[in-house]
C-alpha cells in the first residue's frame, strides 16, 4: 500500500504468544519494538511505535506527558503591581510561560534534593519583571509580554575564579551540574525570536508599574501540568475501529459523520467478509506529541523512554525483593532491566480502550489534571 504496511502487525506476521496460547500478540518482523517516524520538528513529533502492548504504548504516552521534567515559575514576589491584572492572576498567567530547559534532567536539582534553604543557583532559576509605561499618550496601553522576563542570578552560585589563590573547590555533584547547565535555561521560550510571537501577561495604561521576582523550580507534570513539556500528545490505534473498542454514535451515517484518521492509511481497512477476530489485539499506535518549546519533542521522547525503563526496573527489582527471586537473576539485573515486550499473560484491553485523541489532560490549565 504504501511501504509502512509490514507495521500493521494484525497481517502475517503476527505471532502467537508463547506465555498464554490465546492471546496473540502480534510483533514486528524482528520480534522487537518498532518505531517509525513520520515526521519530528523541535515542537512536533509524529511516530508509530508497533511490537508492544497497549498498556506500555499508554505508559509511553503518559511517561512524555508528565514524568518529563522541566522548569517553570512556581513562587512569584510582588514589589509594585498597579497594573489592572491582579497579583494572583498575574502569578498564574507567569507559570503558565514556558521556560527553556533544555538539559534539565542533570543541569538543575530538584530543591528537595538541595541542601539550600530558600533555592539556589543549583536547584532554581531566578526571573525579574521590571516595567513601567510612564511616558506615553494618555488612552494609549502598554502590552507587557514573557519577552520582558530577564533571567538573573540565583544566590550562592559558583564563586568566581580568583586570580591570586587556589580555585574554589566544588562538590562533584555541584560540578555536574555546573557542566550540564544550559546557558539559556530559564530564558522565556521564544524571547528575542521575531518569529515566535511573545506571551501577553497584562496590559497597563499610563503611570502603571509592575515589579516582581519570580522563582523557577524543575518539576513534572505529575505534580502540575505547568510542568509538562507537551501541550498535547494525540494517541491512537486501529484507527478503523477493527477490534471494536469503541462505538461510535451517529445520527444517519457513521462513516460520513466519523471521517477517518490519516492514521488509517498505514493500515489495511477492514475486509466486511471476514469474520470478526475476538482474540486480535492492537499491535501498532500512532502519537503526535506537540512540545511547549522548553524542551525538543525528541530529548521528551528519549527522556520519557529512559525514565519507563528504569520505573519499570524498579517494579522488578521491588518484586524481586518481595518474592525472594533467584540470586543469579538479581546479578544479571544491574540497576537496568530490559522489559520483556512479548510476555503478556494477562488481557490488558477489556477496559475500553476507545481511540483517544485528547493526550489525557495536557493542556497546562489551573489545577493540571493527569489521567
Ligand atoms: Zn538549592
Amino acid at each position: 500500500m504504501n511501504g509502512y504496511s509490514h507495521l500493521n502487525g494484525s497481517g502475517p506476521s503476527a505471532q502467537p504468544d508463547s506465555g498464554n496460547p490465546e492471546v496473540v500478540v502480534p510483533l514486528g518482523p524482528t520480534n522487537q519494538p518498532r518505531v517509525l517516524v513520520r515526521s519530528l520538528t523541535d515542537n512536533e513529533a509524529v511516530f508509530h511505535l508497533s511490537g508492544v502492548e497497549l498498556a506500555y504504548a499508554n505508559s509511553v504516552r503518559r511517561v512524555i506527558m508528565a514524568d518529563v521534567p522541566t522548569i517553570t515559575i512556581d513562587q512569584v514576589s510582588f514589589h509594585q503591581n498597579t497594573s489592572p491584572v491582579p497579583d494572583e492572576m498575574l502569578a498564574h498567567r507567569l507559570g503558565m510561560v514556558p521556560l527553556i530547559s533544555r538539559g534539565v534532567t542533570d543541569g538543575l536539582r530538584y530543591t528537595r534534593d538541595c541542601e539550600c534553604d530558600e533555592g539556589c543557583y543549583y536547584c532554581m532559576v531566578t526571573l525579574k519583571l521590571k516595567v513601567s509605561y510612564m511616558n506615553g499618550e494618555p488612552g494609549n496601553f502598554m502590552s507587557v509580554t514573557s519577552d520582558m522576563l530577564e533571567v538573573i542570578p540565583s544566590p550562592n552560585g559558583p564563586p568566581a575564579p580568583n586570580p591570586y589563590g587556589p580555585t574554589p573547590e566544588l562538590s562533584p555533584d555541584d560540578q555536574q551540574i555546573i557542566q550540564n547547565r544550559d546557558p539559556d535555561l530559564g530564558m522565556p521560550v521564544g524571547k528575542g525570536n521575531p518569529a515566535v510571537p511573545p506571551i501577553l501577561l497584562a496590559k497597563m495604561s499610563l503611570g502603571q508599574e509592575i515589579e516582581l521576582v519570580c522563582k523557577a523550580y524543575k518539576g513534572i507534570g505529575k505534580y502540575h501540568a505547568k510542568w509538562s513539556p507537551l501541550s498535547a500528545v494525540g494517541f491512537e490505534y486501529d484507527p478503523h475501529n477493527k477490534l471494536r473498542h469503541t462505538t461510535y454514535w451517529y445520527e444517519t451515517d457513521e462513516k460520513a459523520e466519523w471521517p477517518l484518521s490519516t492514521n488509517a492509511n498505514f493500515e489495511q481497512p477492514p475486509d466486511p467478509s471476514e469474520p470478526f477476530d475476538y482474540n486480535a489485539v492492537p499491535s501498532t499506535f500512532y502519537y503526535n506529541a506537540e512540545g511547549v518549546g522548553a524542551v525538543p519533542v525528541r530529548d521528551v521522547v528519549d527522556k520519557g523512554l529512559d525514565i519507563l525503563v528504569k520505573n519499570l526496573a524498579e517494579i522488578i527489582l521491588a518484586v524481586q525483593k518481595e518474592t525472594g527471586g533467584d540470586e543469579e537473576d538479581e546479578e544479571d539485573v544491574g540497576g537496568i532491566v530490559e522489559p520483556d515486550m512479548g510476555g503478556g499473560g494477562y488481557d490488558a484491553y477489556g477496559a475500553g480502550g476507545a481511540p483517544d485523541w485528547s493526550g489525557g489532560g495536557g493542556y497546562p490549565g489551573p489545577g493540571g489534571f493527569i489521567r
